[in-house]
């Protein structure tokens, strides 16, 4: 079975025509579908369409969230209601066109475990299209996975994936590389892109600076999340080396040029800037070094976190979901 997973902010007039289009795929490919609209919140009627969409059609589930909590809470929300070994997630605006499934399940086949649509030629303004290249290139060197297009909308995944990352904040946008990191294998497919029919896009440029943070978040995690001393520890090392070097230099040369016979102009010690840098690299050194401390054991106890959303109606869907029995 094939889960579609569509997160839904705000759409309501893109939600039949997009149904429409995923019931005719279905038909035409003979695909044992559910569709599942996550409501994150809408103020519009997305959650009155899915209703009457659910009415009509039972394939269609949904699910809302009390308020919006956002694309990666819905993005999980989605998931951990699907009962399909294969999932798709696309967007709810049209933008994504939902012919590409049938080209998404052949490139998984039993290759890859998660694949990522690339918009090769994206209909989005320019001040949208710009910074995302440079954080698709930022995100591919930094973590290694080498995709085009780290955030687009579209993609397959085997369900498993999901028991193991944890979506929360804006963190869909690292999807393919926090996959990866647990050794997930990753692939990519161009997809068509379609400019927005209706409504408008719900990110601003503020994503900028928050996919930056989340990317070194991403990183970090990635990299050593499960050891945190050793990054924090070696920049700790490296801080009160240098310092406790210069320290020990400027005290041995105040200690011999007090003795005469090495005729030494005597100094002071507070006349000399090494000796503040000196100081303030111990103190970072110190500090790195027990903020890594805190970092392991805060690791060595760490609990699952609770669900980062609220869920207040379902349709169709199983009442005792995945996630709540972990
Ligand atoms: N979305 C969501 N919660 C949010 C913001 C967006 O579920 O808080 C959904 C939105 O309804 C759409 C998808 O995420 O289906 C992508 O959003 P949008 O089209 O605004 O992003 P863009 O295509 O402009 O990057
Ligand atoms: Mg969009």
């Amino acid at each position: 079975m094939l889960s579609v997973v569509i997160p839904t902010y705000n759409e309501s007039l893109s939600l039949e025509p997009l149904h429409k289009e995923l019931a005719e795929i279905a038909a035409a490919n003979d695909y044992d579908m559910e569709i599942i609209f996550v409501d994150d919140g809408s103020i519009d009627d997305s959650w009155q369409v899915i209703e009457r969409l659910a009415a009509k059609d039972s394939r269609v589930r949904g699910v809302r969230f009390r308020r919006n909590f956002g694309k990666s809470a819905a993005l999980s929300a989605g998931v951990s209601h699907a009962s399909g070994v294969l999932v798709v997630t696309l967007d709810a605006d049209l933008q994504d066109d939902p012919h590409e499934i049938p080209h998404f399940l052949a490139a998984l086949g039993d290759k890859y475990d998660l694949v990522s649509g690339w918009k090769r030629l994206r209909h989005d303004p320019w001040n949208k299209v710009i910074p995302s290249r440079v954080f698709n290139a930022m995100v591919s060197w930094l973590t290694g996975v080498e995709l085009h297009d780290h955030n687009c909308g579209m993609k397959c995944y085997r369900r498993e994936i999901f028991d193991e990352i944890s979506l929360y904040g804006e963190m869909h946008r690292f999807i393919p590389a926090l996959a990866a990191a647990r050794g997930f294998r990753i692939g990519e497919i161009e997809i068509k892109h379609r400019p927005r029919r209706f409504g408008q896009s719900k990110f601003g440029v503020s994503r900028i600076v928050k996919g930056f943070l989340d990317l070194l978040t991403v990183k970090f995690l990635t990299a050593f999340g499960q050891r945190p001393q050793h990054i924090l520890g070696s920049i700790g090392l490296l801080a009160f080396v240098i310092g406790a070097g210069i320290m020990t230099v400027l005290a041995g040369y105040w200690l011999v040029s007090r003795i005469p016979v090495f005729g030494l102009a005597p100094i002071q010690l507070h006349e000399r800037p090494a000796l503040l840098y000196s100081v303030a690299l111990l103190l970072m050194g110190g500090q790195f070094l027990s903020v890594g401390i805190l970092g392991e054991l805060f690791i060595s106890y760490h609990r699952p976190e609770r669900r980062s959303y609220s869920i207040s109606e379902k349709i169709g869907v199983d009442s005792s979901p995945k996630e709540e029995k972990s």
